[in-house]
């Protein structure tokens, strides 16, 4: 099915849950040789001298199929002993760790004070998990989103989870950007000659997928790629599947609709894949000359997961 190609190898973008659920489908599709899961880390923050990467655990759990299917966040059979033991002892317990995902947050911490970069923290843990497929943060420099409140300004989880985006947001910033190089090999696989589709999950793009292509010379890179760029759509009939996309587009004056995460990516894409309750708009997205899918991408079960990855990569065959 997808031999028609001689370029087989696929690059893509991730934050954390919305983008997971495509990553494990291709992962399930390609084999480790021909997938690479670049991740935002601009969700990265220090929590009790711990580095967390909320978007990079997200991803290693998932393919790492450890992951808890009822949070939708964090690792399965986990339970909150040191939480509640924070909470008594008067410590801050917004941001919840559980026991099991605490050692994530030890180890990858000590790797990073004994000098390794984040990349090669996250190849270690990777392996332990048994993730074969590679996953790359976007960049091994610190990057660090801040969200512009009506009222303040708020570090992204501050944001996110503390205050649970209900703050009016005006502006987002990521510090660090501009000093910010690309991890070598995710700047590597970009620029190989044997990409053969860049794919975009469906995740938020103000916060998740905004960071990857802000990083300096990234942008470029893709839209110079000979690899068609393709996203899928996270606004499904008009809102977000969960968390504050739509919220934000909103806040951000536009319509929260397909056609508006299309047209706020702009030229970087040559694709775009919209939900089969969005068919409507398909016609106003191809007159901004992009190729468009139309098709369920509400992933429920892994069969959902599965079906769209190789639905995308078909499309992905059909744009060049
Ligand atoms: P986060 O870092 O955990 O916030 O995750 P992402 O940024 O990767 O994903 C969040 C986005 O995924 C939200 O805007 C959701 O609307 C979108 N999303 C979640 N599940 C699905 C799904 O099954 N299908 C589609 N099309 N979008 C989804
Ligand atoms: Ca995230």
């Amino acid at each position: 099915m997808l031999s028609k190609s001689s370029k087989h190898n696929v690059l893509n973008f991730s934050g954390g849950v919305g983008g997971a659920k495509l990553a494990l489908g291709l992962s399930r599709v390609l084999p480790s040789n021909q997938l690479s899961v670049v991740a935002n880390t601009a969700d990265d923050f220090d929590h009790f001298g711990l580095h967390i990467s909320p978007d990079l655990d997200t991803l290693m759990y998932t393919l790492g199929e450890v992951n808890n299917r009822e949070l939708g966040w964090g690792l399965d059979s986990e339970t909150w002993n040191m939480l509640e033991n924070l909470g008594q002892l008067g410590g801050e317990t917004w941001f919840q760790l559980g026991d099991r995902d605490m050692a994530t947050h030890l180890l990858r911490s000590q790797y990073l004070r004994e000098g390794l970069l984040l990349s090669e923290a996250t190849s270690k843990l990777c392996k332990r998990l048994g993730v074969t497929h590679e996953i790359l943060p976007m960049t091994d420099h610190k990057v660090r989103t801040k969200v512009q409140t009506k009222k303040e300004m708020l570090e992204f989880q501050e944001y996110f989870v503390r205050q649970r985006c209900v703050p009016v947001i005006t502006d987002i910033h990521f510090d660090g950007i501009e000093d910010a190089l690309p991890q070598e090999c995710f700047e590597k696989r970009l620029k190989d000659p044997d990409l053969s589709a860049l794919i975009i999950g469906p995740s938020n793009p103000f916060v998740s997928v905004d960071p990857i292509i802000s990083i300096p010379g990234i942008r470029s890179l893709m839209i110079d790629s000979d690899a068609p760029v393709i996203a899928v759509s996270p606004i499904i009939d008009g809102d977000a599947v969960k968390g504050p996309a739509a919220k934000m587009m909103r806040e951000l004056n536009m319509s929260v609709s397909c056609s508006a995460i299309a047209e706020y990516y702009g030229d970087l894409l040559n694709g775009f894949v919209i939900d089969e309750r969005d068919a409507q708009s398909a016609e106003r997205i191809r007159n901004s000359g992009l190729k468009v899918l139309v098709t369920p991408t509400l992933m429920r079960t892994i069969d959902d997961r599965i079906r769209l990855a190789t639905e995308i990569l078909n499309f992905s065959l059909t744009i060049y």
